[in-house]
């Protein structure tokens, strides 16, 4: 076989289909996010302001976060040296490990090499130890929780997207003998819609399953101390396991799971994904410690963001932009047409040095294309307001339609 021929046919079958992905070039700038260098293949640059980042809070720039890293690589080293069983546990993982017990209101967490490999992971492991399981998934659940569903070969369905009726509907259905887990999100980050996760777990309770709740886009941002929703909502006790990112708002890198003290040690002692592989440098798990404890104490990150969201959505509904109501930060610009939302991403990058990632199918379906704006803290009313008047102007330019306010 021509293997290579076989990987250029299959790449242009992506082209063809304008799902072909093009990575951004990026160099951040620490102390200046949202700015970035771009790096263009001709070897010129271009100063850019970025406007679809995960790091939600700017948290990635932050000098306790920094100095915490940079001082525990002076004190430990890069890596970790060793998988967690072998002489790779640092002290710092264990510190970090309480903190995200504590913050979620749990006895035990257990940190994985990302949020991908904690929900792969921990479902793969749980929905495969135990025998007759069945898991309820959220028909919108990431593909990580997919990928460990899968992996776990266990009797599946798929419930309507937040809708806690149909789950109940598909559990009546089953032997109420049958072990039973339901996996879930909090904020669903392409719509930024939020879950019934009360709803979800009186259900869940009804047929005595285990819930399973990723709150990935919610932590750091959401809750009085930054758990989540499940936090906002007082709601944390009801939830078997809490799943996240040291990734995303807390603005390092890594994933974990919370529950209980038992649970935990299952997972540690079953999940291959966690025993086989390198545990995580100190220096990150030292990192995502001081990301935590700041945003558990302070609110102003939390609420500045808040402010910078409502602040974009007006000035795109001044501009007639039309943008997904949400009760979250996440703002879906909605352009309803492959080519034209690849267009305008382009454009906005080359004319004006504004970085949105268009999202096309097959994240997203078909005529719901989308340029996902996360606001953060750091952006300016300046940054706003060139966003909203550079969509204004390509939003004339491709003849699409305007919101009516
Ligand atoms: C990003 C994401 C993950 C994976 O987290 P990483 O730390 O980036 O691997 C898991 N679940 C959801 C819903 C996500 O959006």
């Amino acid at each position: 076989m021509n293997f290579d021929a076989f990987f250029e046919q299959r790449l242009s079958g992506l082209r063809e289909a304008g799902n072909y992905r093009v990575f951004a070039d990026l160099e951040r700038h620490a102390g200046g996010f949202p700015r970035a260098t771009r790096h263009l293949p001709d070897g010129s640059t271009q100063e850019v302001t970025v406007w679809c980042s995960n790091d939600y809070l700017g948290m990635g720039q932050n000098p306790l976060v920094t100095s915490a890293m940079k001082d525990t690589i002076d004190l430990c080293g890069a890596g970790a040296g060793g998988t967690r069983n072998i002489s790779g546990t640092n002290h710092y993982h264990v510190l970090l490990e309480r903190e995200l017990a504590d913050l979620h209101g749990k006895e035990s967490a257990l940190i994985f090499t990302s949020g991908y490999v904690s929900n792969w992971a921990a479902l793969g492991t749980l929905l495969g130890n135990i025998p007759g399981i069945i898991v309820y998934s959220d028909a919108l659940n990431h593909a990580s929780m997919i990928e460990g569903i899968r992996h776990s070969r266990c009797i599946k369905r798929v419930f309507r997207h937040n809708d806690a009726a149909d789950l109940r509907r598909l559990m009546a259905m089953d032997d109420p003998a049958a072990p039973k887990l339901v996996a879930f999100e909090s904020v669903y980050s392409m719509d930024g819609d939020i879950s019934p996760i009360s709803d979800i777990c009186d259900v869940a309770d009804e047929f005595g399953a285990m819930t399973y709740l990723d709150e990935v886009h919610a932590v750091g941002m959401y809750g009085p101390r930054g758990g989540g929703i499940a936090e906002r909502e007082g709601i944390m006790h009801r939830l078997s396991v809490i799943e996240g990112t040291l990734g995303k708002a807390f603005g390092v890198m890594g994933g974990y799971i919370t529950g209980s003290a038992v649970l935990c040690d299952f997972i540690r002692s079953f999940a291959s994904g966690f025993i086989f592989t390198t545990a995580l440098p100190p220096a990150l798990a030292a990192g995502a410690t001081a990301s935590i404890k700041h945003l558990k104490a302070s609110q102003l990150e939390r609420r500045r963001h808040q402010d910078v969201v409502a602040k974009v959505r007006k000035a795109l509904d001044a501009h007639g932009i039309p943008h997904m109501p949400n009760p979250s930060h996440i703002v879906p610009v909605m352009v309803g047409n492959a080519a034209k939302c690849k267009w305008i991403s382009d454009v906005m990058m080359e004319r004006h040095g504004i970085y949105v990632q268009p999202i096309n199918y097959p994240t997203v379906p078909v005529k719901t294309e989308r340029l996902r704006i996360t606001p953060t803290p750091l952006h300016t009313e300046a940054d706003i307001a060139k966003l909203s008047m550079a969509l204004s102007e390509l939003w004339s330019q491709c003849a699409l339609a305007r919101a009516v306010a």
